[in-house]
Order: structure tokens, then C-alpha cells, then sequence
């Protein structure tokens, strides 16, 4: 089968690789719709996140869905060939202390796709647990399949930030994470939503889809006074930091109601100078968020109710003989880009 692999620093290259062989358990899954994430323009342009380095040929992305082709073993309930369904990309061992008790993506031998040294999707077949797969009923396309992925994210985030019904929350960035986010909380009943993102054409999309943006390095007015007006004066129920910067991080604390809390998303890539005396002053609660546990079924459920759409997220789409120049568009596209979909060819 065809792959994309990541030597180093931009430089991928086609190669020809064995077609998987599942294993008991296991489902061949041909993959229809694989989305670029931030971590895999990261892995392309510097050939590492933090503690992950691709030290050998790596093949990228794992926001994924696919078509069954055989499943290894006695037929897994509805997981049979030509099923459609969404990949989850962690597969842990479910017999540590941290599996055992539900937070499985806190699993120290999780082997998550496109992860030094697993391999992800920009492939045509995977082998998959099929317990690790999630059947797409007909109204849900491979796009929305793929896209899950993120929409996973924004539900482990949206649990700890607890916002209560008709509460307020601040997200803080608006790329694909920051806007699937701010979309989950407005599904679950918050009446406003801020976002701060700096670049114009998001914040439009923001506001497009129900948030209510503000632009971090205006002059009109602190975005704090804007939160402070809006909320009372007492700030919001939570903040969810997804810009993955130091600033926003602080923005996030200040923004803050007290015994609020404030959920941690967003990479940064260095322990940024955070104003500690608003969470003693305040007792916030500050939770980080790693990956997502036990919410695929409720990602697809926010989907096929329609009560979230995460189809306006989609800007650019490539065919995956054009991986090559969707990764280098995305790594230099700029502004206007929000989230790229790599589609397979149909048969
Ligand atoms: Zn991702
Ligand atoms: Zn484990």
C-alpha cells in the first residue's frame, strides 16, 4: 500500500509498505478522510513535539475515519466489512492502574497513532482493535468521521470545565481545537461564549458559529473589561486555554471567576511566566487536558443530533496523491486556513 512518511524535518517521502494483517481482535480498515492536525505540521517542520522525536521514518496523521474491510476473528457486533467508521487513535493497555480506573489516556504504554515510534494513517489500510472503532450511521460523512478526533478534545475539555448551565466561558484561541470547543460548550447550554483569537478571519468563523469574539491585541479595550462587563463584573464560570501561549494562559486566569476553573489544552512549548496569585486569590481550579477517555460515542452523538456541526471547520481538502502539497499549503497557508482534509480516492 501506498504511505506518507515523515524523514525529518520536511521531508516526506511516498513509500510502498506491507498491507497490515489484523489480528485477533483487530479490523483492516481502508481509510477514507484523514484531517491535518497542528501536531503533525509540528512533527513536518521540526521533526518533534517536545518529548516525542521522530527519530525513525514516521508516518503522519491520526484524525481518521475509514471503511471496514475484514475484521481478524468472530465478527465484532456491528463492526463488519464495509462498514464506515471513525478511528480512535489511542490504543491502550487497558490493564494499568490509570486504564483500569477509566483514564486510559493517561495510559503510559498507549500507542497513539502518528506518536514516535507508531505509525499513523496517511496510509491507505490500518490495522485497528475494533473496540477502538466507531460505526458512522448514514447521515454522518467520512469528514465528520475524521474530525471526532478533535471534537474529542473539545468534550474531555468541556467535562472539566464543568460549565453550568447558562454559564459563561472564555476559550482562548480559535483554531480547530479553540472552535470545536467553543461549539461543544454552546451544545451544552453555556449562554455566552468568549473566544480571543488575533487573526480576523477566525474570530469571523467564531462568530459565525455562535461564539462571541474578541481580539486579544486590540486597543479599543481590554478584553478583560469586555468579560467583566458582560459577566457582572465576577468573570466567567471557566476558561479553556487553547492558543497554547503564555499570555493566553494569563488572560485565562484573570478571566477567571473566583472558585472558576481553567482547563489547559493548548501546547506551550516552554513553563510560561503564569500569574500563579489569581489561582491562590481566586482557589481556581486549573485541570490540563490530555487527549480525551470514553468520548468518541458522545463526539458522534453531538454530531448526528445535529447539534454540533463541525462541517464549517473544513476550509481546504486535498486528494492523497496531493498529501505532499496539502502539508506544505497548511504548514505556510496562513491565516485563512482552519482545518485541511486529506480524502481518499473513492471505489
Ligand atoms: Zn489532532
Ligand atoms: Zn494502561
Amino acid at each position: 500500500m501506498k504511505a506518507l512518511v515523515l524523514h525529518g524535518p520536511l521531508d516526506l517521502r511516498w513509500e510502498e509498505r506491507p498491507l497490515p494483517e489484523p489480528q485477533m481482535g483487530e479490523a483492516l480498515v481502508r481509510i477514507t478522510a484523514v484531517g491535518i492536525c497542528g501536531s503533525d505540521l509540528h512533527y513536518y517542520r521540526h521533526g518533534r513535539i517536545g518529548r516525542f522525536v521522530v527519530e525513525k521514518p514516521l508516518i503522519l496523521g491520526h484524525e481518521c475515519a475509514g471503511e471496514v474491510v475484514e475484521v481478524a476473528g468472530p465478527a465484532a457486533g456491528n463492526i463488519k466489512p464495509g462498514r464506515r467508521v471513525a478511528l480512535e487513535p489511542g490504543i491502550p493497555c487497558w490493564s494499568c492502574p490509570e486504564c483500569r480506573t477509566g483514564q486510559y489516556n493517561l495510559c503510559r504504554s498507549v500507542r497513539f497513532f502518528a506518536t514516535p515510534p507508531i505509525d499513523g494513517v496517511f496510509c491507505e489500510y490500518v490495522a485497528h482493535p475494533v473496540n477502538l472503532l466507531y460505526p458512522l450511521p448514514d447521515q454522518v460523512g467520512e469528514e465528520e468521521g475524521a474530525l471526532l478526533e478533535p471534537l474529542s478534545v473539545a468534550v474531555q475539555a468541556c467535562r472539566k470545565a464543568a460549565v453550568p448551565p447558562g454559564g459563561s466561558a472564555l476559550v482562548s484561541g480559535a483554531g480547530p481545537i479553540g472552535l470545536v470547543t467553543m461549539l461543544v460548550l454552546i451544545a451544552s447550554g453555556a449562554s455566552r461564549v468568549f473566544v480571543t483569537e488575533p487573526y480576523s478571519f477566525r474570530r469571523r468563523l467564531a462568530a459565525k458559529l455562535g461564539g462571541y469574539p474578541l481580539d486579544p491585541f486590540s486597543t479599543e479595550g481590554d478584553i478583560l473589561d469586555v468579560i467583566n462587563d458582560l459577566t457582572k463584573g465576577r468573570g466567567v464560570d471557566a476558561a479553556i486555554e487553547c492558543a497554547g501561549n503564555a499570555a493566553a494562559l494569563a488572560a485565562c486566569l484573570r478571566a477567571t471567576k473566583p472558585g472558576g476553573r481553567v482547563v489547559v489544552v493548548g501546547l506551550g512549548e516552554s513553563i510560561p511566566q503564569v500569574p500563579m496569585q489569581e489561582v491562590i486569590d481566586k482557589e481556581l481550579g486549573v485541570f490540563g487536558v490530555f487527549r480525551y477517555a470514553n468520548t468518541y460515542e458522545q463526539a458522534l452523538e453531538l454530531v448526528c443530533s445535529g447539534r454540533v456541526d463541525v462541517k464549517p471547520l473544513v476550509t481546504h481538502r486535498f486528494p492523497f496523491a496531493d498529501a505532499i502539497a496539502a502539508m506544505q499549503q497548511a504548514a505556510t497557508g496562513g491565516e485563512e486556513r482552519m482545518k485541511t482534509l486529506i480524502l481518499m480516492p473513492k471505489y
